[in-house]
Protein backbone atom coordinates (compact mmCIF):
# COMPACT_ATOMS: atom_id res chain seq x y z
CA UNK A 1 0.00 0.00 0.00
CA UNK A 2 0.70 3.63 0.12
CA UNK A 3 1.34 4.88 3.35
CA UNK A 4 -1.56 5.64 4.96
CA UNK A 5 -1.04 9.46 4.71
CA UNK A 6 -1.26 9.38 1.26
CA UNK A 7 -4.66 7.93 0.13
CA UNK A 8 -6.28 11.70 1.13
CA UNK A 9 -4.64 12.77 -1.15
CA UNK A 10 -7.21 11.95 -3.56
CA UNK A 11 -10.56 13.22 -1.04
CA UNK A 12 -8.34 16.45 -0.54
CA UNK A 13 -8.17 16.99 -4.13
CA UNK A 14 -11.54 16.65 -4.90
CA UNK A 15 -12.28 18.86 -2.17
CA UNK A 16 -10.05 21.50 -2.97
CA UNK A 17 -11.72 21.56 -6.54
CA UNK A 18 -15.18 21.34 -5.92
CA UNK A 19 -15.29 23.75 -3.07
CA UNK A 20 -17.68 23.89 0.44
CA UNK A 21 -20.57 24.19 -1.84
CA UNK A 22 -20.45 20.63 -3.48
CA UNK A 23 -18.31 19.03 -0.98
CA UNK A 24 -19.09 19.62 2.96
CA UNK A 25 -16.09 19.27 5.57
CA UNK A 26 -18.46 16.28 6.66
CA UNK A 27 -18.38 15.05 3.52
CA UNK A 28 -14.70 16.19 3.16
CA UNK A 29 -14.08 13.69 6.23
CA UNK A 30 -15.94 10.83 5.50
CA UNK A 31 -14.05 10.56 1.82
CA UNK A 32 -10.67 10.62 3.95
CA UNK A 33 -12.03 7.68 5.87
CA UNK A 34 -13.39 6.45 2.68
CA UNK A 35 -9.83 6.44 1.63
CA UNK A 36 -8.53 4.80 4.40
CA UNK A 37 -11.44 2.32 4.89
CA UNK A 38 -9.28 -0.71 2.94
CA UNK A 39 -6.50 -0.82 4.92
CA UNK A 40 -8.73 -2.36 8.27
CA UNK A 41 -8.17 -5.85 6.30
CA UNK A 42 -4.82 -5.60 7.64
CA UNK A 43 -6.09 -6.02 11.27
CA UNK A 44 -6.75 -10.04 9.70
CA UNK A 45 -3.68 -10.56 9.40
CA UNK A 46 -3.52 -10.75 13.26
CA UNK A 47 -6.46 -12.77 13.17
CA UNK A 48 -4.60 -15.47 11.14
CA UNK A 49 -6.47 -14.43 7.74
CA UNK A 50 -4.34 -15.13 5.21
CA UNK A 51 -2.78 -12.28 2.85
CA UNK A 52 -4.06 -13.88 0.00
CA UNK A 53 -7.67 -15.26 1.28
CA UNK A 54 -10.44 -13.24 -0.47
CA UNK A 55 -10.99 -11.48 2.83
CA UNK A 56 -7.30 -11.25 3.47
CA UNK A 57 -5.05 -7.91 2.99
CA UNK A 58 -6.23 -6.46 -0.88
CA UNK A 59 -8.62 -8.69 -0.77
CA UNK A 60 -12.80 -7.65 -1.44
CA UNK A 61 -12.10 -4.27 0.79
CA UNK A 62 -10.34 -3.07 -1.83
CA UNK A 63 -12.39 -3.57 -4.47
CA UNK A 64 -14.66 -2.00 -6.78
CA UNK A 65 -17.69 -3.74 -5.89
CA UNK A 66 -16.62 -2.63 -1.84
CA UNK A 67 -16.23 0.95 -3.23
CA UNK A 68 -20.02 0.84 -4.59
CA UNK A 69 -21.53 -0.76 -1.81
CA UNK A 70 -20.08 2.16 0.47
CA UNK A 71 -20.87 5.05 -1.69
CA UNK A 72 -24.34 3.65 -2.11
CA UNK A 73 -24.76 3.14 1.49
CA UNK A 74 -23.48 6.75 2.11
CA UNK A 75 -25.64 8.39 0.00
CA UNK A 76 -28.31 7.51 1.97
CA UNK A 77 -26.87 9.64 4.88
CA UNK A 78 -26.84 12.90 2.42
CA UNK A 79 -28.40 14.63 5.34
CA UNK A 80 -26.03 14.23 7.44
CA UNK A 81 -23.00 14.96 5.34
CA UNK A 82 -24.88 17.72 4.36
CA UNK A 83 -24.11 17.45 0.68
CA UNK A 84 -26.73 16.42 -2.06
CA UNK A 85 -26.90 12.42 -2.52
CA UNK A 86 -25.29 12.43 -5.86
CA UNK A 87 -22.05 14.44 -4.15
CA UNK A 88 -21.93 11.62 -1.59
CA UNK A 89 -21.77 9.05 -3.96
CA UNK A 90 -18.82 10.27 -5.94
CA UNK A 91 -16.92 11.51 -3.57
CA UNK A 92 -16.98 8.48 -1.52
CA UNK A 93 -16.74 5.87 -4.29
CA UNK A 94 -13.90 7.78 -5.72
CA UNK A 95 -12.26 7.96 -2.47
CA UNK A 96 -12.54 4.51 -1.50
CA UNK A 97 -11.98 3.20 -5.33
CA UNK A 98 -9.12 5.21 -5.60
CA UNK A 99 -7.30 3.19 -3.08
CA UNK A 100 -6.96 0.10 -4.18
CA UNK A 101 -5.61 1.96 -7.47
CA UNK A 102 -2.66 3.36 -5.51
CA UNK A 103 -2.08 0.10 -4.25
CA UNK A 104 -1.90 -1.75 -8.29
CA UNK A 105 0.44 1.13 -8.54
CA UNK A 106 2.86 -0.02 -5.96
CA UNK A 107 5.83 -2.02 -6.43
CA UNK A 108 5.00 -4.84 -3.68
CA UNK A 109 2.73 -6.95 -2.23
CA UNK A 110 0.54 -9.69 -4.15
CA UNK A 111 -1.53 -6.97 -6.46
CA UNK A 112 -5.12 -5.67 -5.60
CA UNK A 113 -8.42 -8.11 -5.96
CA UNK A 114 -10.36 -5.61 -8.12
CA UNK A 115 -12.79 -7.84 -9.00
CA UNK A 116 -13.39 -9.63 -5.94
CA UNK A 117 -15.82 -11.09 -5.28
CA UNK A 118 -16.19 -12.24 -8.68
CA UNK A 119 -12.39 -12.80 -8.70
CA UNK A 120 -10.16 -13.18 -6.35
CA UNK A 121 -7.30 -12.39 -9.09
CA UNK A 122 -4.69 -9.78 -7.81
CA UNK A 123 -3.86 -7.19 -10.02
CA UNK A 124 -1.29 -4.63 -10.82
CA UNK A 125 -1.05 -1.62 -12.78
CA UNK A 126 1.12 -1.79 -15.91
CA UNK A 127 3.30 1.09 -14.50
CA UNK A 128 4.19 0.91 -10.66
CA UNK A 129 6.06 3.37 -9.69
CA UNK A 130 4.68 4.02 -5.96
CA UNK A 131 7.55 2.30 -3.68
CA UNK A 132 5.12 0.09 -1.34
CA UNK A 133 5.26 0.68 2.39
CA UNK A 134 5.94 -1.42 5.02
CA UNK A 135 3.17 -3.12 6.99
CA UNK A 136 5.45 -2.74 10.07
CA UNK A 137 5.04 0.96 10.90
CA UNK A 138 8.38 0.84 12.86
CA UNK A 139 10.34 0.22 9.28
CA UNK A 140 8.47 3.56 8.03
CA UNK A 141 11.36 5.73 9.83
CA UNK A 142 14.58 3.54 7.83
CA UNK A 143 15.62 3.93 3.83
CA UNK A 144 12.80 2.15 2.53
CA UNK A 145 10.46 4.85 4.42
CA UNK A 146 12.07 7.78 2.54
CA UNK A 147 11.97 5.87 -0.55
CA UNK A 148 8.28 5.41 0.05
CA UNK A 149 7.62 9.09 0.95
CA UNK A 150 9.82 10.04 -2.40
CA UNK A 151 7.80 8.29 -4.53
CA UNK A 152 4.80 8.97 -2.90
CA UNK A 153 4.99 12.69 -3.27
CA UNK A 154 6.03 12.30 -6.74
CA UNK A 155 3.48 10.31 -7.96
CA UNK A 156 0.48 11.11 -5.52
CA UNK A 157 0.71 13.92 -3.76
CA UNK A 158 2.41 16.47 -6.60
CA UNK A 159 -0.22 15.41 -8.91
CA UNK A 160 -3.21 15.97 -6.40
CA UNK A 161 -2.12 19.35 -5.51
CA UNK A 162 -1.85 20.17 -8.97
CA UNK A 163 -5.60 18.91 -9.86
CA UNK A 164 -6.60 20.98 -6.66
CA UNK A 165 -4.98 24.37 -7.12
CA UNK A 166 -5.80 24.15 -10.73
CA UNK A 167 -9.86 23.01 -9.73
CA UNK A 168 -9.83 25.73 -7.01
CA UNK A 169 -8.53 28.67 -9.57
CA UNK A 170 -11.03 27.24 -12.03
CA UNK A 171 -14.19 27.50 -10.55
CA UNK A 172 -13.67 31.06 -8.33
CA UNK A 173 -16.00 33.30 -9.94
CA UNK A 174 -15.03 35.86 -11.78
CA UNK A 175 -15.70 39.33 -9.45
CA UNK A 176 -18.11 41.86 -10.61
CA UNK A 177 -16.93 44.72 -12.06
ZN1 LIG B 1 -4.57 -0.95 0.78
Amino acid sequence: MPSILTHPAIPLALGATYGQRYISGRLLLAGIGASLLPDMDALGLRLGIPYGHPLGHRGFSHSILFALLLAVSAAFLYRTLRSSPSAVFAVVFVSCSSHGLLDALTTGGLGVALLSPFSNHRYFLPWRPIAVSPLDARLFFSAWGIRVVRSEILCVWLPCALIGVLGFLIRREPKAK
